[in-house]
């Protein structure tokens, strides 16, 4: 059975959608996603190294449109795991492990990876939206597409702009 790699920030989880609310309630500033096409996260949000770190902020991040049936539907066909380098933020191993288990009760601890870097994870197929993670990956490769990543053309990589698309395409 072939090995799919998942991330979750960018990806099962709208972290654009979610820096954009909690600046709104800090400053009353209305960012608008498409201003921030080719900006990082932390450069197109002034406040959101602070956000990142606030308690709360990936237990409630709101859930990537579509993701839930997607997921489903690729873990009953392939060997599903979800890869996130949870490290970065130290405080949000315990949150991202929650938030997975009220969002994809279908996916079992053993399938969930919260780990440094990624350079160390094989697979068959792997779905991320930053190429740092993509490009050491010896499998297929998806970029799921978020503002930071807009402009990158790389033909190793094949662009998903939704989950349904990547659910018709595996
Ligand atoms: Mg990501």
């Amino acid at each position: 059975m072939k090995k799919v790699i998942v991330d979750m920030d960018g990806v099962m989880a709208d972290v654009y959608h979610q820096l954009m609310q909690f600046e709104k309630r800090d400053s009353g500033k209305e960012i608008e996603i498409r201003d921030l096409t080719g900006m990082t996260e932390l450069e197109a949000f002034p406040n959101g190294k602070k956000h990142v770190n606030e308690v709360g902020f990936f237990r409630t991040l709101p859930v990537m449109e579509g993701s839930r049936d997607a997921l489903e539907y690729i873990n009953s066909k392939y060997e599903l795991y979800i890869v996130s380098a949870g490290m970065e933020f130290p405080n949000s191993l315990r949150e991202k492990f929650d938030w997975l288990a009220e969002h994809f009760p279908f996916i079992s601890w053993e399938q969930i990876v919260l780990c440094g870097s990624k350079k160390v994870v094989h697979g068959d197929i792997m779905i991320d939206d930053y190429p740092k993670n993509l490009d050491h990956f010896p499998g297929e490769k998806f970029i799921f597409t978020q503002p930071h990543n807009e402009l990158i053309e790389n033909e190793n990589y094949k662009r998903v702009y939704s989950w349904e698309e990547i659910m018709n395409a595996l």
